[in-house]
């Protein structure tokens, strides 16, 4: 399979990166982008500053606008610790390899405890799992299929995904969002 790091928006949208007041990333995982449209708007607002621009411009018949890359937010926002749950972080905390099999092909999501005997769509109860493991184990309870996840499912935190996030490196990113981002140390093994 191909492992698309977020974002997977296209370079031909113009996002801008947006940042907190202290000029990290306001969020990670997702990684916080904003359309081109809704960063003018901000800009027009006044709740953020132009960090970087685009080659691009918009422009109208009175005026005539780069694009912002990267924005600030002029109040800071508190954080989130914690990353969102999504496909693609459920697949990075498990470094993309199937729980029960350690593959990398065809990778689904399993319910340890099948949704049929209760299980919940949660943090705790959700791994990647190959679509044969996942075929094999079908609704049955790890006891019953005799199938167990190599790790226990958690919550991670964003340092974990950032700890996972080094072994798949981005397959986009804007270069005026390099020097907000810190890749150059998450690349390093
Ligand atoms: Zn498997």
């Amino acid at each position: 399979m191909t492992v698309h790091f977020q974002p997977t928006v296209s370079p031909e949208a113009c996002p801008a990166l947006v940042l907190n007041a202290d000029f990290r990333p306001l969020s990670y995982y997702p990684l916080s982008l904003w359309s081109w449209q809704d960063a003018i708007k901000a800009v027009f607002l006044d709740r953020v500053n132009i960090v970087s621009n685009y080659d691009k411009t918009v422009r109208s018949p009175s005026f005539e606008m780069a694009l912002p890359s990267v924005v600030s937010l002029k109040n800071y926002v508190k954080p989130s610790r914690h990353p969102a749950f999504t496909r693609f972080n459920v697949f990075l905390r498990d470094r993309f390899s199937c729980q029960y099999c350690n593959s990398r092909q065809d990778l689904t999501f399993d319910h340890v405890i099948p949704r049929s005997k209760g299980g919940m769509t949660t943090w705790e109860n959700v791994v990647a799992a190959c679509s044969t493991c996942n075929l094999r184990k079908s609704d049955q309870l790890p006891s019953e299929a005799r199938m167990w996840p190599a790790h226990k499912p958690y919550q991670p935190t964003v340092n974990d995904l950032h700890q996972n996030g080094r072994l798949f490196p981005p397959n986009y990113l804007h270069e005026s969002w390099m020097d907000y981002l810190y890749w150059d140390s998450v690349l390093e093994p």
